[in-house]
């Protein structure tokens, strides 16, 4: 470093020092941990709350106050099969929550046989996921839960690194599933090109039950006017001779009511009859008023276009804050993504910065996820990925926390510099 870098280097520790202190002054009390609807994306939905009023028949007839029907109401079914691309009749419309849905599966995987397996997945010897990173920490949870080996898979701009991928499954009889968010993807937005898509599901696999987790939790959920599409992986697995291959999930936790939406499965005949065989084990049916409130207010596939675009006015104007204030006061120090649809910006800061960015936000009251949280076993081996979640507080509030973000960033930033 030559002396007039130095002199810069120093004037921008010191600022930062000081933007520190000011911030420290403030004591704030801000949270951007999880990815939250805010009051007001939840009051879009409102309505629900009235429905179904003193309605209870399906539309074929069926009494939605009593048990049954496993599969959920048909006419829920249709709307989402067209937004999930599964064909109704593969597709279940379950819980309140896709990832009981997830955890369920594996657990039905692990103490039951899959359609195509040897075995029980607790009977091998070993069991491993591919998960590319960064990815859902709640994904890795359950893993580390039940014991599955978990391998990282480095992230492209189209998907994760389908060389890598097809290699690792290609030749590892122990690795029987791989957790994709082909849409939007938590956390780095990132939406699979048709070719990932369409490699996924032809690729050799050494496990006769390998399974692709397909969470399309953010299937709708478009920030811009351009409305990425994936494509169909159920329709590209059959098509490559793999019908079994795909376990789709989805859910409305944000179209309508986070904690009290409804959950969807989707697969071929064989596994949505596997699951339906455990499942009868431990339900005697959904919630079929929820769902027949769903269905009352939502009505059909254009319905919930029109909902996610109320969710975009809201929402959009904090992702775009988080981009400008970022864009002021990070430009050359760190990266972001700038996602077009999903709910998660991931902020890249230099190697070995990101737990340190992350302690000092929560000394100045900033909650952020912790750093780690996107990668197997909270390992981020370079240490600079975070999470952002930008929905939940109002613009205002979102605006201080960024800049507190951005001033913990720079002191970072500037300190391993000066260090280095
Ligand atoms: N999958 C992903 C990728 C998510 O980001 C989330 C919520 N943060 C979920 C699943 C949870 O979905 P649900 O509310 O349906 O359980």
């Amino acid at each position: 470093m030559n002396t007039d870098q130095n002199t810069d280097l120093s004037a921008s520790l010191d600022a930062a020092r000081r933007d520190y202190a000011a911030l420290l002054e403030r004591k704030l009390k801000l949270d951007l941990t999880r990815g939250k609807p805010s009051a007001r994306q939840l009051d879009l939905s409102n309505e629900i709350l009235a429905l179904p009023g003193d309605r209870y028949k399906s539309a074929d007839g069926t009494d939605c106050r009593n048990y049954g029907g496993p599969q959920g109401l048909p006419e829920l079914r249709e709307i989402f099969g067209e937004l999930l691309d599964v064909p109704a009749g593969q597709l279940l419309a379950l819980g309140n929550s896709s990832l009981t849905l997830m955890h369920d599966t594996v657990v039905h995987a692990l103490l039951g046989v899959l359609p195509g397996a040897r075995r029980r997945w607790a009977d091998e010897e070993r069991i491993a996921f591919l998960c590319p990173v960064p990815g859902y920490d709640r994904h890795f949870d359950i893993c580390e839960r039940f014991g599955i080996e978990m391998i990282p898979v480095p992230m492209t701009p189209d998907g994760p690194d389908m060389a890598e991928v097809e290699r690792l499954v290609s030749a590892d009889a122990g690795i029987k599933g791989i957790w994709c968010v082909p849409k939007y993807s938590n956390p780095d937005g990132t939406t699979y090109s048709d070719e990932t898509t369409r490699r996924l599901a032809a690729m050799p696999a050494a496990a006769p039950d390998f399974r692709i987790f397909w969470d399309n939790a953010y299937a709708v959920h478009h920030l811009t006017d351009e409305e990425v599409q994936v494509a169909d992986i159920l329709a590209a697995c059959a098509q490559a001779g793999n019908p079994d291959r795909v376990f789709v999930y989805g859910s409305t936790s944000k179209i309508t009511l986070g904690g009290a939406g409804v959950a969807f499965f989707g697969s071929s005949e064989a596994n949505v009859k596997w699951l339906l065989g455990h499942r009868g084990k431990q339900t005697i049916g959904p919630d079929k008023i929820n769902q027949l409130a769903h269905v009352m207010f939502l009505r059909d596939a254009d319905g919930v276009r029109a909902q996610m675009r109320g969710h975009r006015e809201l929402i959009q104007p904090k992702f775009d804050a988080v981009r400008r204030i970022f864009a002021e006061r990070l430009d050359g120090l760190a990266t972001w993504s700038e996602p077009k649809g999903g709910y998660f910006i991931t902020l890249t800061v230099p190697d070995g910065c990101a737990k340190e960015v992350v302690r000092k936000a929560a000394e100045a009251g900033i909650a952020l996820t912790p750093a780690g949280s996107t990668h197997p076993y909270k390992d981020d081996p370079r240490d600079n990925v975070i999470r952002i979640a930008p929905t939940f507080p109002d613009v205002a509030e979102l605006e201080q926390a960024i800049e507190g973000v951005a001033t913990c960033v720079r002191l970072v930033g500037y300190e391993k510099l000066a260090s280095a």
